[in-house]
């Protein structure tokens, strides 16, 4: 039976592990209360580090760790479960309050390198089926919205032939914000922003996500592969189905793929239980 937090001192521990997310640390474990002597036991502070000497940790016998494990576990889900859009149902509301959370966002450098606005995704809240690229690029960054460029043309036809509009899905990237130059997202600044996309999907509950190209299916996967990998088959994004399949913006560079891309598109359809046109990507 797991132990029930104080609710001042459960606010306090999701505000801390939100703050902890936000930094891309999901992994946490908490120190065995000391057993022996009273005199020098203390409540545990929020503020405090919840690091356990090597020392400690050797004492730990495999059951109580796993059962404190647990207990924490359980702790931060429900924490967690503080997040503004677990109080509701309705994921057009839970996405209002993720983009309000998100406000003008300066949690990394991008937001001083020249963005001119965060997008943040678009399409529908119901959506079955989710698109995710890389970052926004300079077309996406002067509107708002991510895929309206070259590349965004190719992914609205890529929607098309699948029988589907642009309308019935929801797109978005790992980042928010636009690299200057459009230079590849460093690795701690999809650290820092792909918190808030976890939080899209899991508002949105797609049936299947499509990555786009090698930095969205790494960052989501955290697999470092090439694309051959990638391609060709089912993975579990955290109890969703996730493929991966080529970037737009490569396809504009090598439309030999676009073959390719359709077949990685019909097996979504299968997926789906969509009916597969004959006529593939233009
Ligand atoms: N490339 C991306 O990965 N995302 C966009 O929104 C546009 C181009």
């Amino acid at each position: 039976m797991p132990g029930v937090l104080d609710p001042e001192l459960k606010r306090a521990l999701a505000e801390r592990v939100r703050f902890y997310n936000e930094l891309g640390i999901y992994a946490f474990y908490r120190r065995e209360p000391a057993a022996a002597d009273p005199s020098t036991t203390q409540a545990p502070g929020i503020h405090e580090s919840p690091a356990i000497q090597p020392e400690e940790r050797d004492l730990m016998t495999p059951r109580s760790k796993a059962a404190s494990a647990a207990l924490v576990e359980e702790n931060i889900a429900e924490a967690a479960n503080l997040k503004p859009e677990s109080r509701v149902t309705d994921p057009i509301q839970a996405l209002l309050l993720i983009r309000e959370d998100l406000g003008d966002c300066t949690r990394c450098r991008l937001s001083k390198q020249g963005r001119k606005q965060i997008v943040f995704g678009v399409g529908n809240p119901n959506a079955e089926l989710m698109f995710i690229g890389e970052a926004p690029g300079a077309d996406e960054d002067q509107q708002g919205e991510p895929f309206v460029g070259r590349a965004g043309q190719l992914l609205n036809n890529m929607i098309k032939a699948m029988g589907l509009r642009r309308e019935d899905v929801y797109i978005a990237n790992i980042i928010k914000c636009r690299p200057p130059g459009n230079r590849t997202p460093e690795r701690d600044e999809c650290e820092t922003c792909s918190p808030f996309l976890m939080r899209q999907i899991a508002a949105i509950r797609p049936k299947a996500i499509v990555a786009l190209g090698a930095v969205a299916a790494k960052t989501l996967l955290a697999i470092n592969a090439p694309m051959s990998e990638f391609r060709g088959r089912w993975f579990d994004f955290r109890g969703t189905k996730l493929a991966v399949t080529y970037h737009p913006a490569f396809l504009l560079r090598d439309p030999r793929q676009k073959k390719e891309t359709w077949k990685d598109l019909q097996m979504v359809m299968k997926e789906l239980g969509m009916a597969v046109p004959a006529k593939g990507v233009e």
